[in-house]
């Protein structure tokens, strides 16, 4: 099953029509690389993502 991601926070959900991040029902199944954040505080690409939970997230959201 193709897992969806949301288009507001990039967020992948695994369950539901919600963003289980932001709450957004805006997801997606258009999207492409998964980037998984692991260490917020390291990670150069999750302030470029602007992202700051640990979780799974896509790239390209479209
Ligand atoms: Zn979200």
């Amino acid at each position: 099953m193709r897992l969806k991601a949301c288009k507001s926070c990039r967020a992948i959900v695994i369950e539901g029509d919600k963003c289980s991040r932001c709450g957004s029902t805006q997801l997606t199944h258009n999207w492409d690389v998964l980037f998984i954040l692991l260490d917020s505080d390291r990670s150069e690409l999750a302030k470029r993502l602007d992202v700051d939970t640990e979780g799974a997230y896509a790239l390209l959201v479209k």
